[in-house]
């Protein structure tokens, strides 16, 4: 095999020490030289190779599926292929995205539920056989154009405690599966498996107890019809960064159990699932500029009598406007509920006087604001704000609507994470290291549920 090069990946090796976030310090230093101070992100394509370590340690059973959409970019989409990643892609562009890399059709699956004829024959004449369904009429347009397709009959969820909820849209439900089976069997349709998605941001971890047990339920159905399932898909929905109620350990503790008691090890089943934010999410950090500025005095806006009068840092609030927003980067404030909060890139001084403000994009649109709330300094004009955990669900909808163009990445990795990717490239993931932790948890859980589901109880003290 020929050795990796970082040229591809379009990345910079850190030198020994430095760390991403010195390349966000070196290119606002490159910037303030000159007048140009375009918003710029920075993206570790190391962290991604964290991920996937942290990955595997956390769910040794489940094969990840990267979900494309959430960041198409070629640096990110090479280096989960160089991992070892399966891709879930939803459209033509994002199977030639996937391929354009050299990833065997076998790694992909088209997770789709309502896909365009077309696309569903170009998918044919590529090779890639696994594709999602929930519909009658959607098994009639794959017997027409891939008759040798995989088919995954993708369910529909409780989703009501998700952020991002799915099944509005997608999935069958249980009742619904057996019409499918039947339809599916009448048109000899090779059905492999199920899938699901619980919706992003999930903030109970049971529902996802569900869905394994109710993908159990269709495998059992799906027998009567003569299918013998083999795939398991449980979809997205992981956070990918830090600051979230339920961690990524609290929620692979309930599905790995799960899993051990409805598709046991040795029961020929291959479990795969759909990540997108997880592995992309932290890696990446977005800097943009104080281009405006307005100071809006106490008198202008609201009364001014009652107890902070004595604080002069109550007299004014500010209005920050900055060269990127929702029609930009911030689009997932819209399209996934994010919540974004600046971390200064000049560090205020202890004794520094804080202000109310609000921060605002560069487009002419009132619906453009990035924080309506936020406790700042002074900051002048051509100061930076960073943004962390920018990498999903922002550059991949960002639009340049008003003329401002989507913010340069700049890519960087260290040598150790280097070396580990290419490590795993060539030799597969080292072996995880045994923890007593998750295993124990997956045996006392199952022993102390004498019904079908955990109990609440029992899911409790799992977290
Ligand atoms: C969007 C999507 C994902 C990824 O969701 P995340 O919340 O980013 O993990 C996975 N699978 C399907 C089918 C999706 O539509």
């Amino acid at each position: 095999m020929k050795p990796l090069s970082p040229v591809e990946f379009n990345l910079s090796l850190l030198e020994e020490g430095f760390t991403a976030q010195d390349t966000v310090d070196q290119t606002i230093k490159d910037c303030s030289m000159g007048d140009d101070r375009d918003a710029f992100y920075v993206c570790d394509l190391g962290d991604l190779v964290k991920k996937h370590v942290r990955w595997a340690q956390a769910l040794p059973r489940v094969t990840p599926f990267y979900a494309v959409k959430c960041n198409n970019s070629a640096s990110v989409v090479r280096t989960l292929a160089t991992l070892g990643c399966g891709f879930d892609c939803a459209s033509k562009v994002e199977i030639q995205l996937v391929e354009s890399l050299g990833v065997a059709p076998s790694r992909i699956i088209y997770a789709n539920p309502c896909k365009q004829a077309s696309q569903i024959k170009y998918a044919s004449a590529r090779g890639v056989q696994k594709m999602t369904f929930d519909s009658e009429v959607e098994l009639l347009k794959v017997a027409r154009c891939h008759e040798s397709a995989q088919l995954v009959l993708r369910i529909a969820t409780d989703d009501s405690n998700s952020m991002c909820p799915l099944s509005v849209k997608f999935g069958a439900t249980l009742k619904g599966c057996r019409t499918l089976l039947r339809r599916a069997q009448e048109l000899s349709l090779d059905v492999i498996g199920v899938s699901f998605h619980v919706g992003s941001m999930c903030r109970d971890p049971s529902t996802y107890t569900q869905a394994i047990f109710d993908s159990r339920c269709v495998f059992d159905m799906a027998e009567e019809f003569g299918y013998k399932m083999n795939l398991l898909d449980i979809g997205g929905g992981f956070p990918g960064s830090e600051d979230v109620k339920l961690k990524f350990e609290e929620i692979t503790a309930i599905i790995n159990p799960a899993l051990d008691k409805y598709f046991p090890m040795d029961g020929g089943v291959r479990v795969i699932a759909e990540p997108g934010r997880y592995y992309v999410a932290s890696a990446f950090t977005l800097a943009v500029n104080i281009i405006a500025k307005k100071v809006i005095l106490r008198e202008q806006s609201a009364s001014n009598d009652e107890e902070e009068e004595d604080d002069e840092a109550s007299e004014k609030t500010m209005m920050y406007y900055v060269n990127d927003g929702v029609y930009g980067s911030f689009n997932c404030i819209l399209y996934d509920h994010a919540e974004c909060l600046p971390v200064l890139h000049t560090k205020p001084k202890p004794d520094e006087a804080t202000y109310t403000c609000s921060i605002w994009g560069p487009t002419c649109d009132g619906l453009d604001r990035i924080a309506e709330h936020c406790t700042l300094p002074d900051l002048p004009l051509g100061d930076w704000l960073l943004f962390e955990n920018m990498g999903a669900y922002t550059v991949a909808a960002s639009s340049n609507f008003n003329g401002f163009a989507t913010p340069e990445i700049h890519y960087v990795m260290s040598r150790p994470g280097w070396k580990c990717m290419q490590q795993i490239s060539t030799r597969g993931m080292p072996a995880p290291v045994e923890e007593a932790g998750p295993a124990c948890v997956a045996a006392s859980c199952g022993r102390e549920s004498a019904v079908d589901l955990p109990s609440k109880h029992c899911q409790n003290r799992v977290v």
